[in-house]
């Protein structure tokens, strides 16, 4: 369902997209960058990224399942499109089919995909091997294993070929021991196994920030940076140079003034202390604009005014300052003016992280590319 009438609008920064791939490579210039676009490209619509990641340089996507994989084939997307979880036996014959790269997260998945793959396609099915050297989420966590798993691989070369290594961090964001562990435990396999592969990757966009200079491995799997959003939990020179990608705004929708010891909302929990101004938004908890933002500031004609009351499904209430006529503009996340609210903010109000408060914008907000890049 396409909205066409929903006064709320997310704006994609093209221009933004592709300085942040850029500058990764600067850091990385003898790397290869894929972009990180599950989850609909983290909220921001594939559609918006994958040509600025492309023009910027990135040569390959991951995604989280073979469904989104086949959205960018269908897109015209041909270059590498790696599936970084555990893709059900069912999708592999697909994915071999429309060279689709998949992880390897077992032996046990392995031995299950050869029963549906089909031997009679040109094509063999690409796989990466995940290693599990401490985020417990999925792979390979000892060499006997491991290297079991690349012998099946290369007994079966017909219909299987090793593509990729790789390990992904748990606490890259922190820059701590456990991340040198990681690390130190990633190039101890990798050692041990010897196995030439295409593309050996550890890095997303933390530790793309960290270790400029590290080129043990080839290819970054970059994420949140494209976004524009620092993943380090400290602050970082590095992190300066990002741009902010996502914004979004709203229009108000109905504006009154309310006398002193009137209450707004749901459970009555806002009392006005004195006489003030009361504008409505059409954005709501539904539109991924959380109820436990309830209070956080938003942007009007360039200064940050207050939400009150509590959040409803579709429609909030703000303070403003003086009269504002509806249809005057409503910043949640980007600039007005001199004052900008990015996605840490926000995050960190609702004590997440960008990266759910990005990926929880409904599908009703419309997004929109702006600054075109091609
Ligand atoms: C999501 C994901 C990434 C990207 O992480 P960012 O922190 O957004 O850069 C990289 N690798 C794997 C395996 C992931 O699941």
């Amino acid at each position: 369902m396409k909205f066409d009438f929903i006064p709320s609008t997310i704006y994609i920064n093209q221009q933004a997209i592709y300085q942040n791939v850029k500058y990764f490579q600067h850091l990385h210039p003898q790397k290869k960058i894929w972009a990180v676009v599950k989850a609909d490209a983290y909220g921001h619509g594939v559609h918006n990224v994958c040509s600025p990641a492309l023009a910027a340089g990135a040569n390959g996507f991951c995604v989280a399942y073979v469904d989104e994989a086949l959205v960018l084939r269908k897109m015209g997307v041909d270059t590498l499109i790696l599936v970084l979880g555990a893709s059900l036996p069912e999708s592999v014959s697909v994915a071999q089919k429309e060279g689709i790269s998949l992880t390897a997260p077992s032996f046990d998945w392995l031995q299950k995909s050869l029963k549906y793959l089909d031997p009679n396609c040109l094509k063999r099915l690409k796989v990466h091997i995940a290693l599990d050297t401490g985020m417990g989420r999925i792979g390979f966590t000892n060499l006997a294993e491991l290297k079991r798993a690349i012998n099946f691989i290369n007994q079966h070369q017909e219909i299987f070929e090793l593509e990729g290594l790789f390990t992904h961090f748990a606490t890259a964001d922190e820059n701590d021991v456990y991340y040198q562990h990681q690390e130190a435990k990633f190039k101890e396999l990798i050692a041990q196994i010897n196995e030439p592969v295409k593309y050996l990757h550890c890095e997303n966009s933390a530790a793309g920030l960290l270790e400029p200079e590290d080129n043990f491995t080839n290819t970054i799997r970059l994420g949140i940076g494209m976004y524009g959003v620092s993943p380090l939990n400290f602050s970082s020179d590095l992190a300066t140079h990002l741009h902010p990608v996502m914004s979004l705004k709203s229009k108000i929708s109905f504006i009154k003034k309310i006398k002193k010891g009137s209450k707004i909302s749901y459970g009555a929990t806002y009392t006005a202390p004195k006489d003030e101004w009361i504008a409505t938004v059409s954005i709501g908890y539904a539109d991924g604009w959380l109820r436990r933002l309830q209070g956080f500031k938003v942007l009007v004609d360039g200064q940050y005014c207050s939400n009150v009351g509590r959040i409803t499904m579709d429609q909030l209430m703000i303070k403003v300052p003086r009269h504002y006529p509806i249809g005057t503009p409503v910043t949640f996340l980007g600039k007005d003016g001199t004052q900008e609210i990015t996605a840490t903010e926000i995050a960190d109000y609702a004590q997440t992280i960008p990266y759910e408060i990005f990926t929880s914008f409904s599908k009703r907000l419309p997004r929109v590319a702006i600054n075109l890049i091609n």
